[in-house]
């Protein structure tokens, strides 16, 4: 009696633990089939996210149903095609919580992108391939919005043992999604190694899901593109996971500028700085001190592109209020040869990298010496900074961005676009690099009654001479 009383409650709570797969996130799904005498149905398995969707299916008058695929990822839509013979499934990927953006109602990011899928309705199919994306989707599968059916019990429609091997895929499915987060945590950080190994685990987790559990239904079709889209991740140069990180901040920033619209009666920012001062209000309005310290960093790191070699520079970003056109709302300039634009309207931002040719940086020069005409230095700055970035080696560039700095009055950031540009070059333009050392070194205050300030002086002299000579 003992043994038997815990086995049923052992059996209970493997009920409860499954019982995920019918739970929660995302709704049961389903499809009617032409002839009105089957439905398919997508229920989400796991907690708090669906990680897994398992595809049933059920003649209309059957009280059990039967389980035919498994999908990672969420519910997405099914349909049956016209014949009735075959199901269409629309997967959604596993997706990721956007680093900061708790602050604004949260942001998830697929790590792979949507697929289409079509299977027998009998499960005879021996493989299992994504349909291409040119796919004609209204040719294959028949509107099913119409369908209603009572949702039948899929906890009785599995063994205990099928249940614990569908969980067993859950805890797989985390593993590896935690790794994933890992590798992201480690680019952010700038810790490139790690990270890469952390992906390349990650990867090795997800291939190992299909043969795990197989008996799950998982297909090995479905594994393949989060080791392939993982390994990419892990093959990428540094500058490369600098703009992975980037392509993750970047949107949550135009979430930022969503909500503050949504609080300030449709009215954008005038600039990322009211923004960012508008956010640090909202964080010192926290009670608890360690949130408001965490919510401080987060804010720092969002308004800062790893790639931007001034970690001084409180925002990386180039803003443009008149965004409701074409032109990109937000734009970050520091990775070599591609620009991160922020377009679309502020209710739904969407990322685009551009790829940036030789004309095209030239135009941002264009774009800085009329931001410099209309006194609008800090955005000249940022331009100037982004085209020197995009031409590590051109001496004149860091020249342009150093007299840019020095009529700012910024000497700091001056002095290092100077010193970057004597470095790399020689002749006339090395002068014209001493020659803005000099006139750093020379701007005001001096203090010669100082030994310091009459090292300076002299420092600035002796630039200015050598840049003439
Ligand atoms: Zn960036």
């Amino acid at each position: 009696m003992k043994t038997m009383a815990m086995l049923r409650a052992t059996m209970l709570a493997w009920i409860v633990l499954c019982g995920v797969a019918t739970a929660t996130d995302g709704r049961v799904g389903q499809a009617q089939s032409p002839d009105e005498r089957a439905v398919a149905y997508t229920t989400p398995c796991g907690e708090p996210k669906a990680l897994l969707t398992e595809i049933w299916i059920a003649g209309k008058d059957d009280a059990i149903p039967r389980r035919i695929r498994t999908f990672l990822g969420p519910p997405g839509d099914i349909w049956f095609t016209p014949g009735g013979k075959g199901i269409v499934y629309r997967q959604r990927g596993l997706s990721y919580t956007a680093f900061g953006s708790y602050l604004c109602g949260g942001r998830e990011v697929p790590l792979v992108g949507d697929r289409t899928w079509r299977m027998s309705a009998d499960d005879s199919d021996a493989s299992l391939r994504p349909l291409t994306e040119d796919a004609d989707l209204s040719a294959m599968a028949v509107d099913s919005a119409t369908a209603v059916a009572r949702t039948p019990d899929f906890e009785d429609a599995l063994s205990l043992a099928e249940r614990q091997v569908t969980q067993g895929a859950l805890s797989g499915i985390d593993s590896a999604l935690r790794l994933c987060a890992k590798a992201r945590e480690m680019a952010r950080r700038e810790n490139f190694p790690a990270a890469r190994r952390a992906y390349k685990a990650a990867a090795r987790a997800f291939d190992a899901l299909h043969r795990r559990y197989r008996k799950a239904g998982i297909s090995e079709a479905d594994c393949r593109s989060y080791v392939k889209a993982l390994n990419r991740c892990a093959d990428v140069d540094d500058d490369g996971l600098r703009q992975a990180v980037c392509r993750e901040r970047v949107p949550v920033l135009g979430d930022l500028i969503r909500l503050y619209a949504q609080e300030h009666g449709d009215v954008l920012p005038s600039s990322l700085d009211t923004l960012y001062t508008w956010m640090e209000g909202r964080v010192d309005a926290q009670p608890d001190a360690d949130v408001r310290a965490r919510d401080v960093r987060v804010l720092r790191h969002l308004f800062h592109c790893a790639s931007d070699p001034d970690e001084s520079r409180r925002i990386s970003f180039v803003y443009r209020t008149e965004a409701a056109g074409d032109s990109p709302a937000l734009t970050c300039l520091w990775h070599r040869g591609v620009a991160l634009n922020l377009v679309g309207q502020p209710e739904a931002f969407d990322l685009e990298a551009q790829a940036l040719s030789a004309d095209q940086v030239d135009s941002l020069t264009g774009v800085a010496d009329a931001c410099l005409a209309a006194g609008d230095m800090s955005r000249a700055i940022l331009f100037l900074g982004g085209v020197a970035q995009q031409r590590e080696k051109d001496a004149d560039a860091y020249t342009r961005l150093g007299h840019a700095c020095l009529k700012a009055e910024d000497y700091t950031r001056a002095r290092w676009a100077f010193e970057t540009a004597a470095h790399m070059s020689r002749g006339e333009v090395l002068s014209r690099a001493y020659y803005g050392l000099g006139l750093v070194c020379l701007a005001p205050p001096q203090d010669l009654s100082c030994p310091r300030g009459r090292i300076v002086w002299g420092k600035g002299c002796s630039c200015i001479t050598r840049s003439t000579t």
